[in-house]
């Protein structure tokens, strides 16, 4: 199957459709599809998840020397494919699980399956500057446990105020020279047992009421601008690396008023990997935002398929045993 797979060319009926493709969604596709049942995978508008814009990935079990994340998810694509597993380069814009058969439309076709699993992910916030993408991959971060280890002896930044950025500049302390935490406010969202530590680490600098205005650097990183919010001052400050650690936005808008989300718009899992619709599974970083790492999303992906495929034949059996009354 070519990269990009044509609509027209596809059935429009599937026992499984599974909407996202990152490990979660790949893994899905491996076991659903090695289960002989007709799987769909709808990959969205970045195939591969955010992994594509990762550079090596040295936390994957199974590769020793490390891989590059565009490397690891093409292989997790063509490792879904080989099984039988149908994927759509196409974006789902809404979503009907109300009916049955479930309804999915993209921006080109409409189409329909028994059971559905939900693994669109989350993306990190952006801090919004323009010199932010131009350095990703490129000294920027959003995930210190996969990308730590690059910055040995470095000074590093790391933005953000709450558990995931003080929690991340105590690990980064690990690898770097030095970090500083730079917050927008003078006082943090952590939890006062990790703010202590933080503290208490002869590494880490705190830099309060300062926003990232600017980064710089050629090839890589080298410096990034702060202002103060309170004087208005502008300070350049030296690094080799910037990790942004202010939090992370689910991507569940198109499923709002169709399955139960918790507050702040994460899936609610009800048992297993079962949402609050029948038929309707999820796995990833879209219900997870404790672990967040690509190999406990493919775990939660193959938990999924294991359940939808359960599913699917218990209904199967009940079906026939009304049919057989
Ligand atoms: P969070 O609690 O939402 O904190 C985000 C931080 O980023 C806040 O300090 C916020 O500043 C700041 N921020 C937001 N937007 C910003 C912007 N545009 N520019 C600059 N700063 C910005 O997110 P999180 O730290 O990722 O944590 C998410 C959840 O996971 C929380 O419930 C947390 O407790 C939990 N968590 C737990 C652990 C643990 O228990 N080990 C570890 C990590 C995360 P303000 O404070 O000014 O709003």
């Amino acid at each position: 199957m070519s990269l990009t797979s044509l609509a027209e060319n596809v059935q429009k009926h599937y026992d499984v459709i599974i909407i996202g493709s990152g490990p979660a969604g790949y893994t899905a596709g491996v076991y659903t599809s090695r289960a002989k049942l007709s799987v769909l995978i709808i990959s969205g508008t970045l195939p591969g998840g955010q992994l594509m814009t990762t550079s090596e990935v040295e936390n994957y079990p199974g590769f020793p020397s490390g891989i590059f994340g565009p490397e690891l998810m093409m292989n997790m694509r063509q490792q879904s494919e080989r099984f039988g597993a149908v994927i759509i380069d196409d974006e789902v814009i809404k979503v009907d699980f109300k009916q049955r058969p479930f309804k999915i439309t993209t921006h080109s076709e409409t189409y329909d399956s028994d059971a559905v699993i939900i693994c669109t992910g989350a993306s990190p916030r952006k801090l919004g500057i323009p010199a932010e993408q131009q350095f990703g991959g490129r000294g920027v971060s959003y995930c210190a446990t996969c990308d730590g280890p690059f910055f040995k002896g470095e000074d590093i930044v790391v933005v953000g105020g709450g558990d995931t950025a003080v929690e991340e500049a105590t690990f980064l302390t690990k690898f770097g020279k030095s970090v500083k935490i730079v917050h927008r406010r003078d006082s943090l969202r952590a939890s006062a047992i990790m703010q202590e530590k933080a503290k208490e680490n002869p590494k880490i600098e705190f830099v309060w009421n300062n926003i990232v205005t600017d980064i710089k650097g050629d090839k890589k990183i080298s410096t990034v601008s702060l202002k103060n919010l309170k004087t208005g001052k502008e300070t350049e400050v030296k690094t080799g690396g910037l990790f942004v650690a202010i939090g992370h936005e689910p991507n569940t808008s198109i499923f709002k008023d169709q399955v139960e989300l918790d507050d702040k718009g994460y899936m609610i899992l009800k048992e297993y990997t079962k949402t609050s619709v029948d038929g309707i599974f999820a796995a990833g970083d879209v219900h997870d935002h404790r672990y967040r790492q690509a190999v406990t999303a493919a775990g939660f992906g193959c938990m999924a398929a294991i359940d939808v495929e359960r599913w699917l034949s218990e209904r199967k059996h009940s079906s026939d045993n009304n049919k057989r009354k």
